[in-house]
């Protein structure tokens, strides 16, 4: 791993970086206006950088991660909160959506900041203790048998923070399932790695599941192959979701590529899922339509363990909906 450490956070910085065999795809991209003071603000890793140098479509993965002005249009049916996360929310970090699962949102930082994000416009709280508060929260919930981190990016968490949050929902024998939703194995692997100690751990204690977010085969690499291989060997179950995005992976080849690239990671595609209407986000977004057109091809491309479900969040509805 060259420099994993490092994360851009001006989008100058970024663009020197690239350089100037770069210029004519980031012209292209910026016809409509770069965002050099984006609402949302500029994050991308030194790692997803060079995979954007090395990508055989940098196009693709640079719109993952490139604030265009496009983002600042109010869309009609586009909002802050697009999968009603704030109705479900039960305290300061816990959602509950679904029978007798709970969502935390660990942490506000991520190892990028996707522009199709769809918390991008969510009001995260300055949680001084997730750990004690999911913690009091299980006390009375003991119901609840699957916990899935989220945030954010869970594994941004400081490896003492990272422990004690576990270590919180360990001390409830309910809770059997642990499952952490990730970019980091392709964004920032360097901090993966900081957590193996517990993550080696815990399939001792819990049924464990890593569900990586993985939109295009080139964000995968030798550094994600490792890592999804040792955490196997672990225990745990790997599955992949996706967003299903306009100009980055919405065409046959690109998602029969994918997954078939994920398989050989050791990673199963799970949901693909129809764009989520946050604010900012309507330039991504692939009709209905053509995106069951989609799955129908690649249906005909792949055995049927590696098509992932498409499916759409609906704003209190008690499980996902097949598109
Ligand atoms: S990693 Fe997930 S939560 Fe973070 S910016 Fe990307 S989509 Fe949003």
């Amino acid at each position: 791993m060259e420099n994993p450490g490092t994360v851009f956070t001006q989008i100058s910085d970024f663009l020197d970086y690239l350089g100037s065999d770069f210029s004519s795809v980031i012209s292209k991209l910026s016809k409509d206006g770069l965002d050099l003071s984006p609402k949302f603000p500029f994050l991308c890793s030194r790692h997803f950088a060079n995979q954007i140098k090395n990508s055989s479509n940098p196009e693709a993965l640079l719109r993952e991660v490139l604030p265009l002005t496009v983002e600042r249009k109010n869309i009609p049916g586009f909002v802050d909160d697009p999968v009603g996360d704030l109705p479900a929310g039960k305290s300061d970090c816990v959602i509950q959506k679904y029978d007798r699962r709970a969502l935390i949102v660990s942490t506000a930082t991520c190892g990028v900041r996707c522009r199709f994000c769809f918390r991008k416009n969510y009001p995260f709280q300055n949680i001084p203790d997730v750990a004690s508060e999911v913690s009091n929260w299980l006390d009375t919930h003991s119901d609840v048998w699957e916990v899935i981190l989220s945030g954010g990016d869970p594994l941004t968490l400081s490896p003492g923070a990272f422990r004690d949050l576990v270590e919180s929902i360990a001390a409830h024998p309910s809770v059997t399932t642990l499952r952490i939703h990730t970019r980091l194995p392709v964004m920032r692997p360097d901090l993966v790695i900081q957590h193996f100690e517990l993550l080696r751990e815990l399939p001792t204690r819990f049924n464990c599941v890593l569900v990586s977010h993985v939109n295009h085969a080139d964000e995968l690499d030798e550094d994600s192959a490792a890592l999804f291989a040792h955490l196997k060997i672990c225990g745990w179950t790997l599955l992949n979701q996706s967003v299903l995005l306009k100009g980055i992976n919405d065409s046959p080849d690109k998602l029969t590529t994918l997954c078939r690239k994920l398989f050989e990671q050791g990673v199963l595609p799970y949901y693909l899922h129809q764009l989520d209407h946050a604010n900012g986000v309507a330039h991504f977004e692939v009709p209905d339509e053509r995106a069951r057109e989609l799955i129908a091809e690649i249906r005909t491309k792949l055995p049927g363990y590696l098509v992932p479900k498409l499916v759409r969040e609906i704003a209190g509805e008690k499980s996902k909906t097949p598109v």
